[in-house]
């Protein structure tokens, strides 16, 4: 049953929010019981005060985490018992997804429609995958002589921090926590201080599972508590999703404690590259929307480089611009709505601070502007730029918004080299109806998914995601995410 506005409108209105910090099996505040006010961008609603984390939780959550691991409450279960708990999480996460969807969409302005049919089911799904994966995945044994033997063995790491962004706040969080947790390991996470309160009540429903005090802990908290984390010297792991800039920080952080495992998952600036015989120009036109407006294009992999070919550059852009209306903005409980708020008011100035940019050097086609101010609500109309070449910083920089900017390219190489003439190497799309052209570019394609003749499709778990250059490194979702918390053993015995 679809809910209408008044009805989610009022639901929201009863929720119960929780805003201290998660430890040890329970609810806690901050030690100096200090907090931040989680507000929501639909109408600037203080929503919830929340535990401000700072080094001395830092240090609990992970003593805690650690001495889990060690006692072996965890890690040291069998592997059906393991498996038995994260099923159990994941279908609690099922009985109670209009709860953490509502929570999600008032937290971060996300259509109610997203959240109830992409993110929460989504996180449950992999919370199931990998649950199915731990008595499935096996070691191998070494090819020997006669007189050894040699197990080649997955061990957990230990303590894995996760630290996670605030676009898709439940389901990037349950892409670190699944797998590592499935592996043995135990977590501690930091949501984004924009997006904290989905991550608090998804510990605890995987405690109600059966998940032992201290194998997964939550910090809310600012950037400082991020840095306790990948600082800390009894963390053995930090997997990161959020921005480049931050990413770098990490990794100097690991380097300057103890070399703990870093995995990055970065920006982007992704390239759709439309060939001239690209197929079915409508269907591609709403999907190039799509892919740049989804998520009022908070998307690490945005397709915000559109290169179409100039025979074919004025029927499409038309057919861009008549999908783009789809995605005019209104409130994210709505379940018409297909596009809802941005984060926050820092990230309307920042995407309108491009768009300002953007009009000194390249045609506005289409909006631009701040949309129902009047709400009190974070709004931006889809923005589409006609760019003449890509030195501007509208063409080159991650803006994480409703921004698509046009390039028009005559030469396949040439276009090539255009999109590939990025620090990022997230994703990338090509439109042809020719099977070897597509193939031969998609090969060419520096980055870590490439889609022909569609954006965004996936089959959930089953592909790596990440990216090349700094985009980052190792992947989410598929059995590789396992390789990132596990250390491989090799036991070598003489018979
Ligand atoms: P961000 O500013 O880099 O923040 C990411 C996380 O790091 C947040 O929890 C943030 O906490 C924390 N943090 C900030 N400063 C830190 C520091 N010095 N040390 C440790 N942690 C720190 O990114 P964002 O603005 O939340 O998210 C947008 C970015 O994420 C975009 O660049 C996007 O492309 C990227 N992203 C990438 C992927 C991918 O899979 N490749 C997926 C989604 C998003 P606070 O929020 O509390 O400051
Ligand atoms: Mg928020």
């Amino acid at each position: 049953m679809t809910l209408t506005l008044d009805a989610w409108t009022s639901r929201a209105a009863q929720l119960q929010i929780e805003g201290r910090a998660w430890i040890d099996g329970a609810f806690t505040h901050a030690a100096d019981a200090s907090t931040f006010p989680c507000t929501s961008p639909i109408d600037g609603r203080t929503l919830a005060h929340v535990a401000r984390c700072q080094a001395v939780d830092v240090e609990h959550a992970v003593s805690s985490a650690r001495q889990c691991f060690e006692s072996g409450a965890w890690a040291n279960l069998e592997p059906r018992a393991r498996k038995h708990v994260l099923l159990r999480w994941a279908e609690l996460v099922r009985e109670h997804s209009e709860e953490l969807a509502l929570l999600e969409t008032l937290d971060t302005g996300k259509p109610i429609t997203d959240t109830t049919g992409v993110d929460i089911p989504s996180a449950a799904y992999c919370i199931s995958w990998f649950a199915e994966a731990i008595d499935k995945v096996q070691g191998e044994v070494a090819p020997t002589s006669r007189q050894l033997l040699g197990l080649v063995t997955r061990e957990p790491l230990g303590v894995v921090a996760a630290v996670v962004p605030w676009n898709f706040p439940a389901l990037i969080a349950i892409w670190k926590c699944a797998p590592a947790l499935a592996c043995g390991n135990s977590v501690v996470l930091k949501p984004s201080e924009k997006s904290p309160l989905s991550a608090l009540r998804l510990a605890q429903l995987a405690h109600e599972a059966g998940l032992p005090p201290g194998a997964l802990n939550v910090v809310p908290g600012f950037g400082d508590t991020g840095q306790a984390l990948a600082s800390h010297v009894d963390v053995d792991c930090i997997a990161f999703t959020g921005s480049t800039a931050v990413g770098r920080k990490i990794a100097g952080y690991a380097a300057q404690s103890n070399l703990k495992r870093v995995w990055l998952e970065l920006g982007g600036k992704s390239p759709q590259l439309v060939l001239p015989d690209c197929p079915d120009l409508d269907y591609a036109a709403q999907t190039v929307a799509r892919a740049v407006f989804y998520n009022t294009g908070q998307m690490c992999t945005a397709g915000s480089r559109l290169l179409v070919h100039r025979d074919i550059k004025r029927d499409f852009i038309e057919r861009v611009l008549v999908a783009a209306q789809a995605y005019s903005p209104a409130n994210p409980l709505s379940p018409e709505t297909r596009m809802g708020c941005l984060i926050d008011q820092s990230q309307v100035e920042r995407v309108i601070g491009y768009v300002d940019e953007g009009r000194k050097h390249a045609r506005l086609l289409a909006g631009g502007r701040r949309m129902l101010a009047e709400s009190g609500g974070q709004y931006i109309e889809p923005t589409v730029f006609d760019c003449a070449h890509d030195d501007m910083p509208l063409v080159r920089e991650e803006i994480f918004g409703p921004v698509l900017s046009i390039l028009e390219f005559h030469d396949l190489d040439d276009a090539i080299a255009v999109a590939n003439r990025s620090p990022y190497g997230l994703a990338a799309a090509v439109w042809s109806a020719d099977l070897s052209t597509a193939h031969q570019t998609a090969r060419r394609l520096r980055a870590g998914t490439v889609w022909v003749n569609c954006y965004e499709e996936t089959d959930d778990m089953n592909f790596p995601f990440g990216g090349f250059k700094e985009s980052g490194n190792g992947r989410d979702n598929s059995l590789h995410a396992l390789e990132k918390y596990t250390e491989l053993k090799s036991t070598i015995v003489k018979l």
